[in-house]
């Protein structure tokens, strides 16, 4: 529709990002709709996720699947419509294979992100829908007396019927998704909770493990305490960087963590600690001329490297025969292992967060078709809602969810 110059759009997306792409791609031709990205391209975020395999959402039953968001409530509002096998099948119905991972996580089968990119895009351009980039949205207003949205970007005035507002969160702000949308969201009276770094690793004071950067040890348990008092206990992957400690169990509990808590982490939960000491000791008698290092690495099932670090950590000459070591040094490594305690000195910030916690309030939304509750021309999805996902796949697919829920409520109107 045109009134005098002016197209008048449908809908415009604001932000080509996992959920702006997803809406998109489901949008049928039959709609006059516009995507606005302020990037050069779209899905710049969307290519990096996975390390750029893209861990598009999680094979976990849906009922588990939803206690992964620090919301449950909404997750089930969102998900129930659109779960994780509606949106495998979407993907293997545009011919896109995809592979689930031991642990749970749905790839697609290429492993490159760019595959899901391109059959979203493809889907895109085959509505015929408008793309333009280089448009960073500025501003957005209701006119009521004609009922519709004017858009201003950079360039120029846009007119549409309704606004999708797509913008993403905070993290990794040179992707695009810086959270300056937020701003504009104020102007027109949308209550948020201002964004936080969520899913980031943590540095931790005197960091040991340098040399391990890259070494993961799986299942590792975590006690998180405060004032000597445990306030997360959890059990998971852990990633040593060069510079921090990271990898799901980080990751995961990261929103709880803070500056002076001290970790305990357990890197061998599967061992006893009584009879690994007897174990041990047995090996020693049994093979007094060996390094000690040797009879450690053949007891522990920890990577080489670590077992190195902790044998410095508890001051044992990694190259001394078996039998100079005391029973009580042996313990003291056995005590590292089991119990290793570090203190926290901050966590990472929005360059490094995988996502962000904050954004619009859920009590804005109705979640039914992702409506703004006071002007139900407005609609919004993905991360730019507050709620967040552990890490798991579980982030994507709420993005993709409400990207749907929202088209599908299109429908209705
Ligand atoms: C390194 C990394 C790896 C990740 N890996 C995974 C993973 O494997 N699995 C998973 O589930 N999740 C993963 N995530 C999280 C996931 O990427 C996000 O939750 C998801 O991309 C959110 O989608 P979105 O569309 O809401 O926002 P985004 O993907 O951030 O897209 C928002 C878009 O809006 C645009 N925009 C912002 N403001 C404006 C404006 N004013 N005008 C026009 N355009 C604008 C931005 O440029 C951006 O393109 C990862 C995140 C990171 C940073």
């Amino acid at each position: 529709m045109n009134i005098g110059d002016c197209m008048i759009y449908d809908v415009i997306i604001i932000g080509a990002g996992a959920a702006g792409i997803f809406a998109a791609a489901n949008l049928l031709s039959d709609r006059k709709v516009l995507i606005l990205e302020k990037n050069d391209r779209p899905g710049i975020k969307l290519l990096m996720t996975g390390s750029g395999q893209c861990n598009i959402t999680n094979i976990e039953s849906i009922k588990t699947f939803t206690k992964r968001y620090n919301n449950p409530g909404v997750a089930r509002k969102v998900l129930f419509s659109f779960n994780n096998r509606m949106l495998m099948d979407y993907f293997e119905g545009l011919g896109l294979k995809l592979i689930v991972r031991e642990d749970g996580k749905v790839f697609p089968q290429s492993l490159k992100s760019k595959d899901i990119l391109d059959v979203l895009m493809r889907e895109i351009c085959s509505s015929k829908h408008q793309l333009n980039c280089n448009e960073s949205v500025t501003d957005i207003k209701w006119q009521e007396s004609i009922g519709l949205f004017s858009v201003v970007t950079g360039q120029r005035k846009y007119t549409s019927k309704k606004v999708m507002v797509a913008t993403g969160g905070q993290s990794y702000p040179k992707s695009g998704s810086d959270g300056s949308f937020l701003d504009i969201l104020a102007k027109i009276g949308v209550k948020m909770n201002s964004f936080k770094p969520a899913l980031t690793s943590v540095k931790v004071v005197q960091y040991r493990f340098k040399n391990l950067s890259g070494v993961a040890i799986p299942s590792v348990r975590l006690s998180i305490e405060r004032d000597s008092k445990a306030v997360v206990k959890t059990k998971g992957d852990l990633l040593f960087t060069h510079d921090s400690l990271s990898g799901p169990v980080i990751l995961n509990s990261s929103r709880h963590i803070r500056v002076d808590d001290k970790m305990i982490f357990d890197f061998i939960p599967q061992f006893d600690e009584n009879r690994l000491l007897e174990e041990m000791m047995h090996q020693i008698s049994s093979n007094p001329r060996k390094e000690i290092k040797t009879i450690f690495e053949d007891s522990i099932i920890l990577p080489k490297r670590l077992v190195e670090s902790l044998l410095d950590i508890t001051a044992i000459d990694r190259r001394k025969k078996a039998s100079e070591v005391s029973k009580k040094n042996i313990q003291r490594f056995i005590g590292n292992c089991k119990h290793y305690e570090v203190t926290v000195m901050y966590k990472q910030g929005f360059e490094n967060a995988m996502v962000s916690a904050g954004g619009v309030s859920s009590e804005e939304i109705d979640f039914d078709n992702m409506t703004w509750l006071r002007n139900r021309n407005m609609i919004f999805i993905g991360e730019v809602i507050d709620i967040d996902g552990e890490t798991g796949g579980y982030n994507l697919q709420f993005a993709f969810s409400s990207a749907k829920k929202a088209v599908l409520g299109l429908l209705f109107d």
